[in-house]
């Protein structure tokens, strides 16, 4: 089934800026404070966006390749390195394995449910009481869901810059700023290939 595009308006701008040589400035996303770090973050395939315009209206006249290549995809593995500052820096190594056990106990433990649903089903039939499995069961299912939920949630640096999306080709991306003077200092920084975005189309 086929969505037709919607638009997508931010309330603050967003920028788009072409990937390359693009640029993050020497200071911290969240404060601004003077950079003395490296945070990487990787790019994870959680929101897939389909990005059709820009806040040029020449693109849209002119039929630019952002208009041609329409959909926007962000790739699993791809990372930024951005600067931060001392305080704000943190590493995230490891977290994407975790996250992927998470998963797999989520499933585990899912299917240990189930089994205790079954199994209760027959003591239920028998005038027996359910089985001391499916309260177990069930708290280790509820254990596992709200690991996952708080493993999934974005990180500080995640949070203050966030992307929303990339072209075909990977020859731009959108990305949101939650630090209004970061966002400026970063649209200086990459002069030539950034630009501020009010709204986007996305399928
Ligand atoms: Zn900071």
């Amino acid at each position: 089934m086929q969505l037709s595009p919607k638009r997508v308006v931010f309330d603050q701008p967003i920028v788009r800026v072409s990937l390359d040589g693009m640029q993050f400035p020497q200071i911290c996303p969240i404060c601004t404070a003077p950079a003395e770090d490296y945070i990487r973050v990787s790019v994870v395939s959680e929101t897939r966006a389909a990005l059709t315009s820009t806040a040029r209206p020449t693109a849209a006249l002119f039929g630019s390749r952002y208009q041609k290549d329409s959909s926007i995809r962000l790739s699993e593995g791809k990372a930024f390195i951005i600067p931060v500052c001392r305080e704000h820096h943190y590493t995230d190594e490891g977290s994407y394995r975790y996250k992927s056990y998470c998963i797999v106990f989520d499933g585990l433990a899912l299917c240990l449910l189930i089994l205790a649903f079954l199994m209760s089903g027959n003591n239920f039939w028998r005038g027996e009481p359910p089985s001391p499995w499916l309260f177990i069961s069930t708290a280790i299912f509820a254990v596992f869901l709200g690991l996952t939920y708080v493993l999934f949630q974005p990180g500080p640096i995640e949070s203050a810059v966030r992307i929303i999306g990339f072209d075909t080709g990977f020859s731009n991306v959108w990305i949101a700023f939650k630090n209004p003077a970061y966002r400026d200092e970063f649209v200086r920084h990459n002069e030539m290939s950034a630009e501020l975005v009010k709204w986007v189309m996305k399928n």
